[in-house]
């Protein structure tokens, strides 16, 4: 694992930063809210995928556009940070569909 991590491009490491790409999610709507079709009604932030740290955070990239209801203002099972992830993960996305919805969107936006 270690090595496949070393391996892994720059922009997908522990640490890498993309001030753009975090300031430009801040504009997108929840992909959540978006996709399942519910109104939002918090401020858009960007979730940093849990799961990944080796002590630095991880990438700026590995992120992806969440309301902040269902980042942390939600109740259990409807914020990701509020629920245990596997039963978030089952209810909406796993994290890494959450990163590929948010690219997807953020191609659009351009
Ligand atoms: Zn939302
Ligand atoms: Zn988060």
């Amino acid at each position: 694992m270690m090595e496949s991590y070393l391996k892994a491009p720059k922009e997908e490491r522990n640490g890498f930063k993309d001030k753009e790409r975090l300031a430009k999610i801040h504009d997108l709507p929840c992909v959540v809210c978006f996709t399942k079709g519910i109104e939002q009604k918090t401020k858009t932030i960007a979730h940093h995928s849990i799961g990944g740290g080796l002590g630095l955070k991880v990438s700026d990239r590995k992120t992806c556009a969440l309301c902040d209801w269902h980042h942390t203002r939600g109740e259990k099972g409807e914020a990701i940070h509020e629920t245990p992830l596997h039963e978030w993960e089952e209810k909406y996305f796993t994290q890494d569909e959450l990163i590929e919805l948010t690219n997807k969107m953020l191609e659009n936006n351009n």
